[in-house]
């Protein structure tokens, strides 16, 4: 920026003033292993970056050779935000596979004899034909989870010789048996390789490969990057440590961050022993604690700390509990729901009420487990007049209409422009393209289109608020910075996202929609008890990217007039009042469907039910009280053999175990 540089040394003062003692420490070591373990919310990726401007604004480091690493495009958005704030120019924020695609791209005619291949978008294809020539007949769910188990083998350096036993030890449930997968997953390869193309995997493999066998290209990366960085690192896979050891080649400049407890990604081959294991790998490794959460209120905390609370420890993790340095905020709240539509009016209602009071779109978020869950909320936000962004800051220079408009500034700009003019001659250039500033168009694409060009102009009425004088020539170039550094500017809209993908974000008002079981826990992790733990660990990252308002909600159908059958996650069993949990009085009223179960399943859901109906006496409350009929149905269907079996269902809580496990299973066992 223009504004005086202040001298190195205050400018290092600020960074460190910044930060408490222990994040001080953390950043002042910029030199050798640094370990960060600790909670969200506590500053670990506050830390990175202010530890990343520190060496920059003391000299140690070269910016340009600076790389830092994480997992999602929303995170490494994140950072690259971050660091811009901190006045940072030329470091490289990226995720591993953004970071591996362009040195590829630049080694790919020494290392691979050609041009960069083609990247296979989506594995389904090349996958169907393979199980085809392995003569397996598969459907779509069959097919999705083969790609799946490719991808796990790939990124826990599984070959198709030795995936059979490193799945059996991993405990993986793969659709078919171990030597058809292994065959299948041969058959990707090569097929894969008559196209000449290459899969995500592989571009992290290659890229390693390059430095592991090319000696001139290691020496070529390792003398262009010699700090790295790697934020999240709890979710680091087998893969993705390959490349930072070749990366690193053995020198030691490395500094990692991670919160065990925000695990999400170990069904994909992501292991925290890396990060837990860190500082047996580098003995002197600096490693740092931090407990103080201030991102989030200590109503938040609280809520965050119960939740993980209830999870079992696991051998040699050190407990990370929060504590808030907030000021007081609201109780997080809990709401039940008839139906999906109901709940997300709601939400969008409540959404519109506080932008009206004055808190800005950006600062909100909806976060879900599954991406179909978004489309309702689209919806519903859409008939309230409220914006949204699906895809956040990424790859924003890369989209079309942003494209454009950067090169119509660029010619204006070239014609000459007048300082203090800038904002409306924004405006005026982009109504040139047809965008009407007042004018949103109501959904879909032409409301991305709108969006993007908006924070266009957004982005210049933040400039001349600090630089009145600014003139276009001034922003385009400012834009041009910002295109290289990947460096989006804020979209205005409340953000829908799944759980994954908010992962290291953080936002005013959260709210965490569709907590029923089956969804979260989602079903497929409910067999295994190590699943459902990483979908708790996922709730946890949801509710601690609250800021202060926090909603929890569910609805007990999925669609209006359904049965409203659907029990609320058990997760928030000793979170949520009771009272929530009982069904309200309408639905004792409304006409109950008729569960059809045939032959034995049949039969036991009667001994079921008259078991109900005792029990309910006994207890003097209603029968769905103690069970509803979808999870006697549920029981019916599955004859689970024991109480492990059983609580895997859906509607059995701890509570509910205790109380009646040994009763259920008896009357399956009759
Ligand atoms: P997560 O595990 O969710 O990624 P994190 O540990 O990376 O969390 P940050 O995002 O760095 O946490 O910090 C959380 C919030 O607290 C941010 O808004 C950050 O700016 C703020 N914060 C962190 N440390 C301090 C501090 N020492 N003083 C004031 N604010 C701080
Ligand atoms: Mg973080």
């Amino acid at each position: 920026m223009t504004s005086a540089v202040p001298d190195v040394e205050s400018r290092a003062e600020a960074v460190l003033a910044a930060l408490d003692e222990e994040q001080r420490e953390a950043a002042q070591a910029v030199s050798g292993p640094v370990c960060i373990l600790a909670g969200a919310g506590t500053g670990k990726t506050r830390t990175i970056t202010h530890r990343i401007a520190y060496g920059v604004h003391t000299g140690v480091y070269v910016p340009e050779q600076v790389l830092a690493v994480t997992f999602t495009a929303r995170a490494a958005g994140e950072l690259r935000g971050r660091l811009a704030a901190l006045d940072v120019g030329g470091v490289q924020a990226r995720t591993f596979h953004a970071a591996a695609m362009r040195q590829l791209r630049y080694f790919a005619p020494r290392v691979l004899g050609g041009p960069m291949p083609s990247l296979v978008e989506n594995k389904l294809r090349l996958v169907a034909t393979a199980a085809a020539r392995a003569r397996l007949s598969t459907d779509r769910t069959s097919l999705r989870d083969l790609a799946s188990e490719i991808e796990w083998a790939k990124t826990t350096l599984a070959t198709p010789e030795d995936y059979g036993a490193r799945a059996k030890a991993a405990g993986r449930e793969p659709p078919f048996e171990a030597a058809a997968v292994a065959a299948v997953y041969a058959g990707y390869e090569s097929a894969k390789q008559r196209d000449g193309a290459l899969d995500f995997e592989d571009l992290l493999l290659v890229t390693a490969y390059a430095l592991e066998e090319h000696p001139d290209v290691a020496r070529q990366v390792r003398g262009q990057y010699r700090h790295f960085v790697v934020d999240e690192y709890q979710d680091v896979n087998p893969l993705q440590q390959r490349l930072l050891d070749a990366w690193l080649g053995g020198r030691a400049d490395v500094c990692v961050v991670g919160d065990p407890n925000q695990t999400i990604y170990s069904f994909t081959g992501a292991n925290p022993d890396y990060l837990l294991g860190f500082a047996d790998r580098y003995p002197d490794a600096g490693v740092v604690k931090l407990e103080r959460d201030y991102r989030s209120t200590p109503q938040v905390v609280a809520l965050a700390n119960r939740l993980i609370g209830q999870a079992p420890r696991r051998k040699g993790l050190p407990e990370l509990r929060l504590l808030g340095q907030r000021a007081d905020g609201p109780e997080p709240t809990f709401v039940e729901h008839p139906d999906e539509p109901a709940e997300a009016a709601a939400v969008a209602l409540k959404c519109r009420a506080l932008i009206d009071a004055g808190t800005p779109a950006a600062e909100m978020a909806v976060l879900f487990r599954i991406n179909a869950q978004s489309q309702v909320y689209e919806a519903a936000l859409a008939d309230a007049g409220v914006p949204y962004v699906l895809k956040g800051g990424e790859r924003f220079f890369e989209r079309p209409e942003v494209r454009e408009a950067v090169l119509l500034l660029r010619g204006a700009a070239a014609g000459g422009s007048d300082p203090g003019a800038l904002v409306p001659t924004v405006r005026d250039v982009l109504a040139s393209t047809g965008w009407a500033e007042h004018r949103p168009p109501a959904g879909g694409a032409a409301r991305d289109r709108w969006q993007s060009l908006a924070a266009l102009v957004d982005l210049a009425v933040d400039m001349v608020a600090e630089e009145p004088t600014l003139d276009l020539a001034g922003f385009v170039g400012h834009l041009a910075e910002r295109a290289d550094a990947q460096h989006a500017p804020t979209v205005q809209g409340v953000t829908l996202a799944s759980m994954h993908a908010a992962k290291g974000l953080e936002w005013d008002v959260v709210f965490v929609v569709g907590l029923v079981d089956g969804v979260v826990p989602i079903a497929q992790s409910l067999a295994r008890p190590e699943a459902v733990d990483e979908e708790r660990r996922l709730l946890y990252v949801a509710v601690t990217r609250a800021r202060e308002r926090l909603t929890l909600s569910w609805s007990l159908a999925r669609n209006p007039g359904a049965k409203r059958a659907r029990p609320r996650s058990r997760f928030l069993t000793g979170l949520a009042p009771e009272s929530t949990a009982s069904a309200p009085p309408a639905r004792r009223a409304a006409k109950r469907a008729k569960v059809v179960l045939e032959g034995e399943a049949g039969e036991l859901f009667e001994r079921l039910r008259a078991w109900r109906s005792s029990a309910a006496q006994t207890a003097s409350v209603p029968a769905y009280v103690v069970f509803t009929d979808a999870t006697l149905q549920a029981i019916a269907e599955t004859r689970p053999a024991n109480l492990h079996e059983l609580s895997a269902l859906p509607g059995i809580g701890a509570r509910k175990l205790d109380l009646y496990g040994e009763d259920v299973l008896a009357a399956v066992r009759d």
